[in-house]
Formats: C-alpha cells, structure tokens, sequence
C-alpha cells in the first residue's frame, strides 16, 4: 500500500477496545502508532478524574472524541427515572471536564413495559437533561442498539427511531451515533443515513465486524473484516451524507482482550485501512 493511502487522520479507538490498557498506556500507545482520536469509557478515568484525563489526552495530541456512555431512562417509577436523570447530568458534566463534544447514549429499556413506553421515557430523559447539556456544551448523541438489546439495553433500535427522537425534541444539542455494529442489517440504513446528515444529526460512526456465528451478546465483537458488516459501503455513505468527523474503532471481545495488546493495536490500523 501507498503510504498516501495509508490515512490515519479519521481514526479514533475507544478505550473499551484495548481494555487492557489503563488510560495512560493506552494514551501513550495510541499516540505512538499515529491515532488521532480517543473515545474514552466512562470508568477508564476512574480515580484520575476526567479534568486530568484530559489533559493527559491532549498533551499526547490525541482529540477527545466522545465520552462513552449516559442514557438507561427508562424505569418502573418515577424516582428512577429522576435517578437517572441525575445521573445524565452527572456524566455531562465529566464530559465537559473530559473536553468531550459529545456523550454517547445507550438509552435504555425496561423490561416489563412497551418499548413505545420506553421511548416515550427516552425522550423525555433527554429532554430532562438537555439545557444542562446545552449549558455545558456537550451534545447528546442517540445510539440506535441492535433489536437483541431491546429488553433492557434500548428500545431505540433503528436509526428511523433515533431520527424520531430528535425531531421530537428538535434541539441541536441531540444528535446520532450510527454504529455500524447495531445498524448494518436495516434495510433502510442508507437513506436513514443520509436523512441523518441532511438534518445535521450525524455525530459519530463507530466501527466493527459481526461475527457468524456471534457467541456472546456483549462481547464478541469482530475486527473490521472479520466479520459480515459491509463498513466500507456505510462509512462511504456516512462520508456522502457529509459525515467528516472521527470515525471510532469499538470492540468489546473477550477473544481480542486475550491478545498482546500491541499487536491488536498493528492489526487494528491495518483492518482500519483495509475495510473502513
Ligand atoms: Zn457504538
């Protein structure tokens, strides 16, 4: 390969991929191999706090790319739900210690209730946070789930619902996370895409391969070519939709933590220039 064709420049890795990684190793480590951009889990900060993880990050020339993750609204009662709404504002603001732009949002569900219910809570969950958001400046960005999480990690599971959401609450301080993991086998993915980038609702695209069979729910997530996803085809339609942020390597794999974390770093950009 050409190295003019070996653009590192959009490439951004969440901390949650090399778990194994402490946030300082895998600053130093992400730096050295030419990433440019972070997405850091919300317990990777753990007791350094996010103001000093921050500046960790850009004192390496990393980008702060997103703050993963706010959301689960939904609940039985209404004290949860106020809970939770606490909680959001709890994590808007380490995202504005962070210096993140945006705070990933798995939105929730709630067993034992309609998934229009918990949408309908989604809803009002952001709506709830969203002027201390505003204030912050940090953006809320919905991400549709696959439907195997509707009963309890989100009733939000197409890019139509989230589009739904935003253009209930009509801010933009809200906007969409399309991962190309939850969203891939929607037949309408690219024209919701492209409705997504015309409402200026595009935040983040976040990549990784589905594996057949798929062994684990949570946590078996392929390498991008590794798997079924035709990435390329959606980051191009991501691109067309005018998307020219980051694009973040998400991998929650058990299979993959086993590995030399340095290796899986080479093999990372390598699949990233290879299929994203
Ligand atoms: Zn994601």
């Amino acid at each position: 390969m050409t190295p003019a064709l070996r653009d590192l420049s959009r490439l951004c890795i969440h901390t949650a991929t090399t778990k194994p990684w402490g946030i300082e190793e895998a600053v130093s480590r992400y730096s050295a191999a030419g990433v440019r951009g972070i997405t850091v889990w919300r317990t990777a900060f753990a007791d350094r706090g996010p103001a000093a993880a921050g500046r960790l990050i850009r004192d390496s020339g990393l980008r702060v790319v997103s703050l993963c993750r706010g959301g689960f609204f939904p609940a039985g009662s209404a004290e949860q739900r106020a809970r939770a709404v606490d909680e959001n504002r709890r994590c808007i603001d380490e995202a504005a210690e962070l210096g993140a732009p945006h705070v990933v949002l798995v939105c929730g569900s709630a067993a034992g209730q309609p998934l229009e219910e918990s949408r309908r809570q989604i809803a009002d969950g952001i709506a709830a946070v969203l002027p201390h958001a505003s204030a912050a400046g940090v953006r809320l960005a919905v991400e549709p789930l696959h439907p195997m999480y509707a009963g309890e990690r989100s009733a939000v599971n197409t890019l139509g619902q989230a589009r739904a959401i935003c253009s209930q609450i009509g801010s933009p301080w809200v906007g969409i996370a399309v991962d190309v993991y939850h969203t891939w086998w929607d037949d309408r993915l690219e024209d919701e895409i492209r409705a997504c980038g015309r409402d200026g609702r595009l935040l983040a695209l976040h990549v990784s391969d589905w594996r057949t069979p798929t062994v684990d729910l949570l946590e078996d997530r392929g390498l991008m070519g590794e798997g079924c996803i035709p990435i390329r085809r959606i980051r191009g339609w991501a691109d067309d939709a005018g998307f020219g942020g980051f694009i973040e390597v998400e991998i929650f794999s058990r299979r993959l933590w086993a590995r030399d974390q340095a290796r899986f770093l080479d093999d990372i950009k390598e699949a990233y220039l290879a299929h994203v």
